[in-house]
């Protein structure tokens, strides 16, 4: 369906009714197997020879409609969907870097992303390089060295709202022989879509905005279908026989989708953070309505924006439509759509009146999560991004005063007066 407009693969894409007696609405498939017809059947789905459905961990069909409709709204090739954001993020890059090497990433990432780099990465020999050559292409080159597996960057990044540009950054890793992997949750393939900047795979936690409903943790994992870039020197994993595959590699059973076909193999069939069809279901429904929401969220966004710059009680904002933004000219080259619900303000005062604040908001929820209908607030140095390190909060440019808001389906106004009794009550204006 991707001759059609996106707002009609939202609701249609990746799912026909005539699969399914004409259902309307995506059947939930709450099975855990399926039968083989024979021995023959069976042989097939396990040497790939024939598509089918085996078990429920590496594939359901309510599941595949989702992931389906997710690679429709991005214009991508290949897709599978997965348990959760950092599901897809962990199985990507252990996929790249399965042989060990670096992989280089942008500062400015989701805290439990950093996480998993501080913690979980070095103990699999994969080296991670935290650097803001990110915002500078030219000085990113001389840092993609023979050892580099891949470049990681947000699209828009949380909590700061930065916007990277990924046009360069992927032309720059390209000479090199890297992918670029752009986690684009905060974007939504409403707002921005990386496979038409030139990035090679695209994951999403659908928790957020893109389901957009705080009811499902879900992920995916997309890309461009061009294996180009994999070669057997730097990639020598997709092209080792493997024994599941009775000698074969993956670039042998599927040389246009080896990618995705052995994170899924690999990772999500033996790790197992699978996606349940009950989830999948609500990220369909939630995918129908993405455009309506994260424009609504946007302009929600604008105005707290607005109404916190023109505020005694606020330091500085950052988002896309605030006035001093530091990507403004990326931002009104590939944001047509604006720039999201997401953004960040330095309250001025006291951490007891930061405190006080927080603890009088009485409209905004306060919790961690973001792109949800509910409009949320949270202080995220010491929450979301409270496991970052000195020097990790300095070079990501998380000042200790940060506050994070995620615009949710309110109306503006109500949110504005919620702000304004709060900073009022905390002594702030
Ligand atoms: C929430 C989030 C994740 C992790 O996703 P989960 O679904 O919670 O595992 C990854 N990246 C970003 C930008 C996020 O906001």
């Amino acid at each position: 369906m991707a001759e059609l407009n996106f707002d009609t693969r939202k609701i249609r894409a990746g799912y026909d009714p005539l699969d399914n007696n004409l259902a309307v609405s995506p059947p939930i498939y709450q099975t855990t197997s399926y039968d083989f017809k024979n021995t023959e059947h069976a042989q097939n789905l396990f040497t790939y020879k024939e598509a089918g459905y085996l078990y429920t961990r590496v594939g359901n069909p309510t599941v595949t409609y989702f992931s389906e409709r997710v690679k429709a709204l991005d214009g991508a090739k290949n897709a599978v969907a997965v348990g959760s954001g950092m599901a897809a993020i962990t199985y990507t890059l252990l996929n790249l870097a399965s042989k060990g090497g670096t992989i280089l990433a942008s500062p400015y990432l989701y805290g439990g992303t950093i996480d998993a780099f501080d913690r979980l990465f070095p103990e699999l020999g994969i080296k991670i390089k935290l650097t803001d050559a990110v915002l500078d292409p030219e000085k990113l080159e001389k840092e993609l060295t023979d050892d580099v597996k891949a470049v990681y960057v947000e699209s828009i990044s949380n909590p700061n709202a930065y916007i990277l540009d990924i046009d360069k950054i992927s032309e720059v890793a390209h000479k090199h022989g890297v992918p670029v992997v752009v986690d684009n949750t905060l974007a939504t393939p409403y707002l921005y879509r990386p496979l038409e900047h030139g990035a090679d795979i695209v994951v999403y936690s659908a928790t957020k905005a893109l389901t957009g409903h705080g009811n499902i943790i879900a992920g995916v994992i997309l890309d461009n279908g061009d294996m180009s870039l994999y070669t057997k020197e730097r990639y020598p994993q997709f092209f080792e026989p493997i024994v599941m595959l009775k000698g074969k590699s993956t670039a042998d059973i599927f040389p246009d989708n080896f990618f995705i076909f052995r994170a899924t193999l690999v990772y999500l069939n033996l790790l197992g953070a699978a996606l349940s069809p009950q989830d999948a279901y609500l990220g369909i429904i939630g995918l129908e309505t993405l455009s309506e929401r994260v424009a609504k969220q946007t302009k929600n966004a604008e105005a707290i924006v607005k109404y916190l710059e023109s505020s005694p009680a606020v330091e500085w904002v950052r988002h896309p439509s605030a006035k001093d933004y530091k990507f403004k000219e990326v931002a009104d080259r590939d944001l047509a759509n604006g720039g999201g619900g997401v953004l960040a303000f330095g309250i001025k005062g006291t951490s007891e009146q930061e405190a006080e604040f927080l603890n009088n908001i009485k409209l905004f929820h306060y919790h961690v999560n973001l792109g949800d209908a509910r409009s949320l607030i949270v202080d995220s140095p010491n929450t979301t991004h409270s496991e970052l390190n000195d020097d990790e909060f300095k070079l990501a440019d998380i000042p200790s005063n940060l506050i994070r808001i995620s615009a949710g389906l309110e109306d503006a106004q109500d949110l504005i007066d919620d702000l304004e009794q709060a900073f009022k009550a905390a002594g702030l204006i």
